[in-house]
């Protein structure tokens, strides 16, 4: 029974499938019911398309076409439009009526108005419920396991919702949070002798730094097999997996940004879409919003519509998220198309009609190292997207370099940023730890006269 690949083994088999596509539709046509009836705001939208009941979407295709992405910039004039209630916003756009919410959780966003995830009772126990236990399986977390919950429990989705979502899976969840800090979480940890771990990635390194103090002991010492990492990038950073993998001993696994997990693969393949039947799953151009095809390479804003519960009121939602897919077979073996995390619709470059993301930018340059120190601005003359080219990068030579290394490795970095992301930089040299740096979030952009 543990060796099993999925936890849901009846729908995971079918991710991808002509199958799959059926319950989708099936599902996706009562969700344009239920957005009709108690989603005025959606309902508008739909009707104006000659969207009048669920059976008149007959494809996936005709979803597309039935209703633009929801952005960020909509929620913000949408909430703006009813004098900054939520509730009222909430229940504009739900498919549920607001007396079905059980738990009000939220992200803070970038831009620092929290964006809500309320939910109810059937998210907890049949949507984000189900793809927690999905995740936990695939990564290998099973009966007897004990799970130190480590993300802040604070109004974060990943926080409090997920404790919600436990059941008899024979797994014990430790819920420590974020909050009471490194030693609290490691002593916890050793006490009760967690053998799993989730939290963000940057917490996760943290720990590996405070262990020796705080333990007198390595990381390594408390016997953590599994990490479930994610709410932030890093998971999927090589150099970041390696760090935190050898200093644990055990497997680091990236999630999020969508019904996600990475997989066993020893190198990264991307996280693993796994719940077609809880969510649809659509690329858009982010200029034009047209709908990309989903074949292997292919890019653009992530769009989602939930098709179980009703308080998450995914419909057509971008986080802002840019991803890359890849359709074919993992070579894991597992279901479930893969996806990476590219960049962010905001940061989007456009170099002569070329989109290039400042996270693409990063993974080329990181890719020199230790010739480069890694750090780098991308020098612009007006803000973003158009950029006239040739697009200016300062890149820090790394402390091994010396000035007489440059020209090849400068001729060397052009090429891979022409081959790799289509575009040709000009480079202005930097000296090692010239840039400063930031605790926060890297800004890579730096715009002239700001
Ligand atoms: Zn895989």
């Amino acid at each position: 029974m543990n060796a099993r690949p999925y936890w849901n083994m009846e729908m995971e088999s079918l991710l991808g499938s002509e199958r799959m596509r059926e319950i989708q539709l099936e599902r996706l046509q009562r969700r344009v019911d239920d957005l009709l009836v108690h989603a005025p705001y959606f309902a508008a939208k739909l009707t104006a398309n000659g969207v009048r009941r669920g059976a008149d979407i007959r494809s996936l295709d005709d979803w597309s076409r039935a209703l633009p992405p929801f952005t960020k910039l909509d929620y913000r004039d949408a909430v703006d439009a009813r004098d900054n209630d939520i509730y009222r916003f909430l229940d504009d756009t739900l498919p549920v009526p607001l007396s079905e919410l059980v738990t009000m959780a939220a992200t803070s966003g970038t831009t620092g108005d929290p964006q809500p995830y309320p939910l109810t009772r059937v998210d907890i126990d049949d949507m984000w419920g189900e793809f927690m236990l999905r995740v936990r399986w695939r990564c290998g977390v099973r009966p007897g396991d004990r799970v130190i919950h480590a993300f802040a429990l604070s109004m974060f989705l990943a926080g409090v919702p997920p404790l919600q979502c436990s059941r008899d899976d024979g797994t014990m969840v430790i819920p420590i949070g974020a909050e009471p800090g490194a030693a609290r979480v490691l002593k916890t940890a050793r006490f009760f002798r967690g053998n799993v771990l989730m939290c963000t990635p940057s917490l996760a390194e943290h720990l590996i730094e405070r262990a020796p103090e705080i333990l007198g002991a390595p990381i390594g010492s408390l016997g953590i097999h599994t990490l479930i990492c994610g709410g932030e990038p890093g998971a999927g950073i090589p150099a970041v997996r390696e760090r935190i993998e050898t200093a644990y001993g055990g497997k680091l696994f990236d999630c999020g940004a969508g019904l996600g997990v990475s997989c066993a693969h020893p190198e990264y393949q991307g996280m693993h879409w796994i719940g077609d039947d809880l969510a649809i799953y659509e690329l858009v151009d982010p200029a034009t919003r047209e709908p990309i095809p989903m074949t292997d390479g292919a890019e653009g804003e992530a769009v989602f519509t939930t098709l179980v519960g009703g308080g998450f009121g995914w419909t057509r939602l971008s986080l802002g998220d840019v991803h890359r897919v890849q359709v074919s077979t993992c070579p894991c073996g597992q279901s479930g198309l893969r996806y990476r995390i590219v960049g962010r619709v905001d940061d989007m470059l456009k170099v002569k009609g070329v989109i290039v993301y400042p996270a693409a930018i990063d993974a080329v340059v990181a890719s020199f190292m230790p010739r480069v120190t890694g750090e780098f601005r991308i020098l612009l003359d007006e803000p973003p997207p158009r950029v006239v080219p040739p697009l200016r990068l300062r890149i820090e030579r790394g402390e091994g370099t010396a000035a007489s290394d440059l020209p090849a490795l400068e001729a060397d970095l052009i090429r891979a940023m022409k081959e790799r992301l289509k575009f040709t930089p000009v480079i202005d040299w930097a000296e090692p730890f010239a840039l400063p740096r930031s605790q926060h979030k890297t800004r890579f952009i730096e715009i002239a006269g700001r």
